[in-house]
């Protein structure tokens, strides 16, 4: 797995943002997103200096590297990891690939209803909770690191969300205000950029309750404060197949956002 550190050096109290990428393998515009958002930071450093200066970025483009290729080599729409699952997860007598990394993790998995105990559905919670190389690797670097990574992003699509924790049970944690003041500065600066519209709070609000999912363990295990799912454009006529031309736009739009919730760290320690 590709991971991207962007920093100054210097210090290493930093405050750090965690953005991840591709974590289901169809939704091509994350790492496409990802992607612009590493331009950003490398080709166009010298137009925004403070925030590389003053804080340091950890990126993983593509979260679910095999799940990614699959999608381009055999099936458009596979959402899940390529894992084989074990004889007693066979469903009858097919074998089935694949867990999906995000009911994977290790914060209240398993519970409610959207995490399957089928190994042959798209919403297959794994065997045990980081039975997957990727959500393991991922969750042991953040854990190495979360006194300094204050925000966590893991980039979806799609629906023009912005999902705020808890996702695992319809209830809000005690900081939810702070969460979504800082995540309303995001969408604000991302609606500017043309218009889009994203709809703001938790995904049992928004979508439905589902456990194992990252930004839930990302704030209740490494507690990290300010955790959040982007589910990206567009809000279902094109889907997981986004025109390629929504890239650059998407990109434009989203890192619009994520320089907005940043300053919020930038300018606290110019004060
Ligand atoms: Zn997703």
């Amino acid at each position: 797995m590709k991971l991207l550190k962007v920093s100054t050096g210097g210090e290493s109290n930093k405050p750090a943002i965690w953005i991840d990428g591709g974590l289901h393998a169809r939704e091509w515009i994350s790492p496409a997103t990802v992607t612009y958002i590493m331009l950003q930071l490398v080709e166009f450093r010298d137009l925004h200096p403070e925030l590389i200066d003053s804080v340091d970025w950890y990126i993983m483009p593509v979260a679910n590297p095999d799940g990614y290729e699959y999608s381009h080599s055999t099936d458009r729409l596979w959402r899940k990891t390529r894992s084989r699952a074990t004889a007693e997860q066979r469903w009858g007598r097919r074998a089935c690939y694949g867990v999906d990394p995000n009911r994977n993790w290790d914060f209240h998995w398993g519970e409610g209803p959207a995490s399957s105990s089928n190994a042959c559905t798209d919403d297959f919670r794994g065997p045990r909770p980081f039975s997957e190389p990727e959500t393991k690797a991922m969750s042991d670097f953040i854990l190495n690191r979360k006194d300094q990574i204050k925000i966590y992003l893991t980039l979806h699509s799609y629906s023009q969300m912005w999902l705020v924790p808890w996702g695992y049970k319809d209830e809000k944690p005690k900081d939810y205000y702070d969460m979504y003041i800082l995540a309303e500065k995001g969408v604000e600066a991302l609606e500017a950029v043309r218009g889009t519209d994203y709809l703001l709070g938790t995904a049992a609000e928004l979508l439905y309750t589902s456990s194992g999912g990252s930004d839930d363990w990302a704030k209740g295990v490494a507690g990290i404060k300010y955790s959040y799912t982007i589910e990206l454009p567009d809000t279902g006529s094109h889907g997981f197949v986004l025109p390629a031309h929504e890239i650059e736009p998407v990109g434009q739009e989203t890192w619009a956002a994520i320089k907005s919730i940043t300053r919020h760290f930038t300018d606290a320690r110019v004060k």
